[in-house]
């Protein structure tokens, strides 16, 4: 008996052989706006969170290579001792900016970002209240952080206040939501959520705005769209998304900044994001800045989809780029996966458990065309005639 007797029981080849083909790590080559090359083809892809299509964008891709001319392919440490850059303190700044919030943290990615923010700031007698739909890394910072964990029902505002007002009144608690949640697409309800945080003072609310900064409110994300941006303590941001690159930040007020960019081990004990990636994220950041229609070109297309699917008689909704179409069980997931590449050259995002139910995420980019909704309806219209429980409306 070992720690690896789960590893040797883990038959990944099942897998494949249960659903015909593996679909999983697909190789892509040479992306190209909202396309990437797959087997040999270019491919449609609707599963990417380069919502703004920025990830190829010729701009971005040259802020990439002068960064690597100028400072190397890594700076080799962290950012509290040699591992800083102008382009690190410039990207906060701007970002601080951008978002209207006083200062910023950059951090090698999102996940890092929310692991280093709960586990510094909370610690065993605290409480994090959390969204039960609440991504992964905020649910594994709150555990590793000793706090005491609560989480409450989906978007549900009462349930929200209940798990408050059953934890102690002297204690500290910190409530996390995501802005726009990754799977479903849908927004937290954060005007509602804000006004029960402000029953108590010793509430402070996080946002992980992942996958509605450089989208909603030209980019100034969900809070901002919502018109309560002045209300998060914390706001969460990646770059892995709208703004092309990797990499997370933390927006807040300057002294809790200070106090993270001091002691966070996930800052302190790791290597800065590299100067490509940091170059990167700062040129997405100054197109988002001077071409909002960006953003409101991601929404229409999605909106675009989400009608056309609608139409169809799929159980879409939301109002984000993310249009997941649910389909029930691990086989119809893999052919409508295999169905969409085969039959349309279209590449969409598989989702399974414990991630989220069984589903193809899609999710739409500035980059799409307007006959790539056309083409994506179409298909998803094949798609429903051959699996046609796929359109029970829910
Ligand atoms: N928060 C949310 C809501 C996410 O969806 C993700 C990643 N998909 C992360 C955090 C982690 O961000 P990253 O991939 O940039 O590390």
């Amino acid at each position: 008996m070992s720690i690896f007797d789960k590893a040797y029981a883990f038959d990944a080849a099942e897998l494949a052989r249960r659903a015909n083909t593996y679909p999983y790590y697909p190789q892509l080559d040479h992306p190209e706006g909202a396309t990437v090359v797959f087997e040999e083809r270019r491919r449609l892809n609707i599963g990417s969170n380069n919502y703004l299509g920025l990830a190829t964008d010729r701009r971005v891709k040259q802020a990439a290579i002068d960064a690597v001319n100028r400072f190397g392919t890594s700076v080799s440490g962290a950012r509290v001792g040699l591992g800083n850059t102008p382009l690190h303190d410039e990207l906060e700044a701007e970002l601080a900016d951008f978002l209207n919030m006083p200062a910023a943290l950059v951090f090698g990615n999102g996940f890092d970002t929310n692991l280093g923010v709960i586990v510094t700031l909370c610690g065993p007698g605290d409480y994090v209240v959390l969204d039960e739909l609440a991504h992964r890394s905020i649910v594994d910072a709150a555990k590793f952080s000793g706090a005491e964990l609560r989480r409450f029902k989906h978007n549900d505002v009462a349930a929200l206040r209940a798990k408050l007002e059953a934890c102690p009144r002297d204690a500290d608690k910190l409530v996390v939501v995501d802005g726009v949640y990754s799977m479903d697409g849908d927004l937290a309800p954060l005007p509602d959520i804000i006004e029960i945080c402000r029953l108590d003072p010793r509430v402070k609310l996080m946002v992980d705005d992942a996958h509605g900064a450089g989208v909603f409110a030209d980019g100034r994300g969900t809070a901002a769209h919502l018109g309560v941006a002045d209300e998060v303590d914390l706001l969460m941001v990646t770059f892995s998304k709208s703004f092309a690159s990797r990499g997370g930040a933390i927006l807040a007020e300057a002294s809790v900044v200070d106090y993270l960019k001091h002691t966070a081990a996930a800052m302190l004990f790791t290597v800065a994001l590299s100067p490509a990636d940091t170059a990167a994220a700062l040129a997405a950041l100054r197109i988002v800045r001077a071409e909002p229609w960006l953003c409101q070109s991601v929404l229409a297309t999605s909106s675009r989809v989400r009608e056309g699917l609608f139409d169809l008689g799929f159980a879409v909704g939301g109002e984000s780029p993310i249009v997941p179409v649910l389909t029930g069980d691990q086989s119809t997931t893999v052919s409508a996966y295999w169905e969409l590449l085969r039959h349309h050259d279209i590449l969409a995002g598989i989702i399974a458990p414990p991630a989220a139910s069984y589903r193809l995420r899609t999710s739409y980019s500035a980059a799409n065309s307007a006959a790539d909704v056309e083409r994506v309806v179409e298909a998803f219209g094949g798609l429903g005639q051959r699996f046609p429980h796929l359109r029970a409306k829910r």
